[in-house]
């Protein structure tokens, strides 16, 4: 499932390809009924012929396209959602739900097996990214934002990390590894956290997220030990990313930690599955030793 690494990847290939370049077709199946939000399908097509692509930004895990006239092109891959560049004659991929033609012979490819994934086309997207909270790797996002996001909840630390309010970006596979990298176990109150614990996890979530895209994104299947397979993440030129080679946490239930060799653990919670060690992220802290003996 993309998260933020994966959409700034595809934000940044896309920025080095088809800034400059013009739709002539838009083409969305009639078998995602759900891509094309708050306008009929008709007039979303109509609306992006010959609209020229300005520039790409991402927010959040939001992929933004600034359009000529003042439109944008927001688009949400959500589960399986993939962005493909090809000639337009080459040969399909499953799953394909729209198609975008450019003028140079290319068309963007949208592929999406579970078909979550949403578009919008808008002369104003902030109402879209109206409740996003900061962006993990921008500079105003530091340690004490953090703590003042977390003081006043009681839920679970992992289910706050994956609160797209609290914090953009982050989701199932970052929050794990940015926890297990802080140490912290992901059942903690959020607010239990010390000021010591929530600089740590700040560190881990950075650490986690620059990884991330430093490897161009994680290709990992849902299920643990899944091949790569049509759900997962790939980059505009159809290559998986890498950084599942170098995952501490996500999906390796069962497997050694990297750091002190106990069997990860999965547990269920927030209705999605964290994975964690349990000796590196105990769930309470340990007493400390009596220090003197009789
Ligand atoms: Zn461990």
């Amino acid at each position: 499932m993309p998260e933020l690494p994966e959409v700034e990847t595809l934000a940044r290939d896309l920025r080095a390809t088809v800034v400059g370049r013009k739709v002539t077709k838009a083409s969305v199946s009639p078998d995602a009924p759900r891509l094309v939000q708050e306008m009929p399908v008709e007039v979303f097509e109509a609306g992006l012929r010959g609209r020229r692509i300005e520039g790409v930004s991402r927010r959040g895990k939001y992929l933004m396209l600034a359009l000529d006239k003042g439109m944008w092109w927001v688009l949400h891959r959500r589960m399986s959602g993939n962005v493909l560049l090809r000639p337009v004659k080459a040969p399909d991929e499953p799953y394909i739900r729209a198609r975008f033609r450019l003028d140079d012979g290319n068309e963007l490819r949208f592929v999406d097996l579970r078909k979550f994934g949403t578009m919008w086309l808008t002369d104003d997207p902030a109402p879209i990214l109206a409740k996003l909270g900061p962006e993990p790797l921008d500079e105003a996002f530091t340690g004490d934002v953090l703590r003042e996001t977390l003081k006043k909840r009681t839920t679970a630390i992992k289910a706050v990390l994956l609160d797209q309010a609290a914090i953009a970006g982050v989701g199932n596979l970052y929050a794990d590894e940015a926890l297990h990298y802080a140490g912290i176990h992901p059942k903690r109150p959020a607010k239990s956290l010390t000021k010591a614990e929530v600089g740590h996890l700040h560190e881990g979530i950075v650490r986690a997220l620059e990884q991330g895209l430093a490897n161009l994104g994680s290709s990992v299947g849902n299920a643990a030990g899944e091949e790569v397979s049509l759900r997962d993440h790939v980059n505009l030129n159809g290559e998986s990313g890498k950084n599942q080679e170098y995952l501490v946490a996500y999906g390796r239930e069962g497997r050694p930690c990297r750091t002190c060799g106990t069997a990860i653990e999965r547990m269920k919670l927030a209705q999605r599955s964290a994975h964690f060690c349990p000796q590196c992220q105990p769930l309470r802290r340990r007493r400390k030793r009596a220090a003197k003996r009789g």
